[in-house]
């Protein structure tokens, strides 16, 4: 017998909708990249979505042809995350940050037809035009620009397109399971792979993250995604947001502490999402001016791991809730998600805090094993470590228009990431599997040296890599940064681990850095530490 209930395509056009009909009036405050602040509401970002999308019907584009973004967190980039995945196009999102050779095997390895930019990217996008093959449409996002008319031939701009667009709109209804949109991953080794996100797996995954133990937007909620909208969607905010009404904080481009402190203590933020590096600039901001960060009740992390020196500072210094989160582009991004268990209020305060630290459990819609290089299944035991598989409902099948297609183990697809998981679920990254340091047979976690060296007071940020030793094959070299005005020793540092990890773990050597490298989504690029210090413990 089949079952007898309404059947509605899940479409991302339904979230915005909602948004407009029920929280119509909810602010987004958007900061533009001259550092002007728009506000707006659900409402106006539902109606030009809609314009928006009729005028770029009207271009005569084919359905499910791409759009590709280069643009901040700001509000027309809202609207047209709306206006393309709702009318059947699909919204291309792309990092700014790539090197100009990877961006334009993106863009046309997607056969984006239009190319949205922020005003910041017009020198950008100049040098990339004559490349760009399959592009026909140049749209600057905003009024019309003379340096952008000077710099690239046919450009067009925002504000006029819209309004040629017919604000009576009708969102199509179409399958749920059409593509809605696509991210490239950044891409460590070869070229960048994408990832085609589908309308029912963008709406169930807004789904899952509005769930309690997950993220849990609430219409009592400011929500400041600092993640960034080019980054799997700013871990989907744009799309649970409107479903639960929660007000906007778009920050632009600026994400530095100042900017970022300012926001929230001007606009009331209560949730921010982001990777570890922008809150460390955030907390050292808020430490030096003052800010009690008042409004802020939660932070969710994720990106990279969370040191549980930040988590601790968040919780005691300005009583803020972090929930420290696991994903990855290839997931939508969500996987995992830090809350507690009913069972956990009876432990003592200080196990209580620790359970917090590890990467947390999956919500429904994602299930979690880990295997060993033959693929057998290991135990759920807090401690065997093995390679991390996901599968559900929003996890990558296979990668957009890749000649590769058979990339899932018996149904599972393999993260690259070394993992354990407790009877309950809890996930512990250990590392990715190319960065965890193998000494003597051994492993050891590139992760858990790195917390603890970034709460050292001396140190602004660590990164600690597995060089080849003689006598170990590899061992693991500390790479710190030294904080403002201090300059600790390597002795000192050393000194620090003693008692917190077995003392064969401890690094053989310290070298100082002025910055760590990072890659275009602010991950640290250890690859390039591996290639500097290659020859340190050989000689
Ligand atoms: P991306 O697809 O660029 O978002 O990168 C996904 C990868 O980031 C994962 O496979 C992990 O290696 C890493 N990652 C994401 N979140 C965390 C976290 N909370 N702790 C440790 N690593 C993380």
């Amino acid at each position: 017998m089949l079952g007898q209930m309404m059947t509605q395509p899940l479409l991302i056009s339904s979230l915005i909708e909602h948004a407009d009909r029920y929280h119509g009036q909810t602010e987004i405050i958007s900061v533009e990249t001259d550092g002007f602040v728009t506000e707006t509401n659900w409402s106006q970002i539902a109606g030009n979505a809609r314009k928006l999308a009729s005028a770029l019907t009207k271009l005569g584009l084919e359905p499910q042809d791409r759009i590709g973004t280069l643009a901040w967190n700001n509000r027309r980039h809202l609207e047209i995350y709306f206006a393309t995945s709702g009318a059947g196009f699909v919204c291309h999102t792309i990092n700014p940050r790539l090197f100009p050779e990877q961006l334009t095997y993106i863009i046309n390895h997607a056969q984006d037809r239009v190319l949205f930019f922020d005003a910041t990217f017009i020198p950008l996008v100049a040098a990339l035009q004559e490349h760009l093959t399959e592009v026909r449409h140049f749209v600057l996002m905003g009024p019309r620009n003379d340096d952008a008319v000077s710099q690239i031939p046919g450009v067009q701009f925002f504000d006029d397109l819209i309004e040629t667009g017919d604000a009576g709109f009708q969102w199509p209804s179409f399958d749920e399971n059409t593509a809605s949109s696509l991210c490239y991953t950044s891409g460590t080794t070869g070229n960048p792979k994408g990832v085609l996100y589908s309308h029912r797996s963008t709406v169930l995954h807004s789904f899952a993250s509005n769930s309690r133990d997950v993220i849990g937007f609430s219409a009592m909620d400011v929500v400041m995604p600092v993640v960034p909208m080019f980054h799997v969607n700013a871990w989907g905010s744009p799309y649970a947001c409107p479903m639960s009404g929660s007000r906007m904080i778009l920050p632009g481009p600026d994400l530095h502490g100042e900017a970022l402190v300012k926001l929230i203590d001007t606009y009331g933020v209560t949730l921010a999402m982001g990777v570890p590096t922008i809150w460390q600039g955030l907390l050292n901001y808020a430490a030096s001016s003052g800010s009690k960060l008042a409004s802020l009740q939660r932070t969710v992390i994720g990106g990279a791991a969370c040191p549980p020196s930040m988590i601790e500072t968040f919780r005691e210094s300005y009583g803020v809730d972090t929930v420290h989160a696991w994903g990855m582009s290839e997931m939508s991004p969500l996987g995992t998600a830090n809350h507690p268990l009913a069972k956990h209020r009876a432990l003592p305060l200080e196990d209580q805090h620790k359970l917090r630290e590890s990467q947390g459990r999956p919500c429904y819609g994602v299930e979690l094993k880990i295997v060993d290089d033959d693929g057998n299944d290991l135990p759920h035991d807090g401690e065997t470590q093995g390679d991390l598989m996901v599968r559900g409902h929003w996890v990558l099948d296979r990668y957009f228009l890749m000649q590769e297609q058979d990339i899932l183990q018996d149904g599972w697809f393999a993260t690259g990431d070394v993992a354990t998981l407790d009877p309950d679920g809890y996930m512990t990254i250990r590392d990715r599997s190319k960065d965890i340091i193998k000494s003597g047979g051994e492993w050891i976690s590139s992760v858990e040296l790195e917390n603890i060296a970034v709460a050292h007071p001396k140190l602004a940020s660590a990164a600690v890599v597995g060089v080849p030793h003689p006598k170990w094959d590899e061992r693991p070299l500390l790479v710190a940064v030294k904080a403002e005005g201090e300059n600790p020793s390597e002795g000192e540092l050393l000194a620090f681990f003693e008692g917190k990890i077995a003392k064969w773990q401890i690094p053989d050597k310290v070298v100082f850095i002025d910055a760590l490298p990072l890659n275009a989504t602010g991950k640290v690029l250890k690859r390039n530490l591996r290639a500097d210090f290659n020859e340190i413990l050989s000689g």
